[in-house]
């Protein structure tokens, strides 16, 4: 394995940390949390997936179409941002041994993003730490997957 990853085994997850090569718009650090880590994290999330499932064809009513539908997903989305933020948190504070910086700041101040990891579209979105942190003296982004 390159020492540009290191990947860290949990009882729940695998943190894998990757040095960030090329342009860095701003250096904090981004946390990519995978969908079934956050599932298995909130109750309500699970139970909001269920009942969007239940729409069946109902789920692609457009936007303003029909308000239960719409209700769900802002339910949904604000509990997907709600769950990988916990986590997100939680992995970074696991990192204190490993990463240098204001690992506080870094906690506190991590927010959700549509755009975490591009600009352009939300093809990446994560969890944007509070600030800038290292690891071996560069940037870097965390994965948070299935172990
Ligand atoms: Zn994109």
């Amino acid at each position: 394995m390159s020492t540009d990853v290191i990947e860290i085994p949990t009882a729940a997850y695998t943190i894998r940390v990757r040095a960030r090569h090329g342009y860095e718009r701003n250096p904090a650090p981004r946390v990519y949390v995978a969908d079934a880590i956050a599932e298995a994290r909130s109750a309500d999330l699970a139970e909001h997936q269920r009942q969007e499932r239940a729409l069946g064809e109902r789920r692609f009513a457009e936007r303003g179409k029909d308000a239960e539908v719409d209700d769900l997903y802002d339910q949904l989305n604000d509990e997907i941002m709600r769950a990988k933020t916990l986590v997100a948190r939680e992995v970074l504070a696991s990192l204190h041994l490993t990463v240098d910086g204001d690992l506080n700041a870094a906690i506190d101040r991590a927010f959700f993003s549509r755009n975490a990891g591009c600009d352009m579209c939300p093809c990446s979105p994560g969890v944007v730490a509070g600030t800038k942190l290292t690891w071996l003296g560069g940037a870097f982004d965390v994965w948070v997957e299935a172990r």
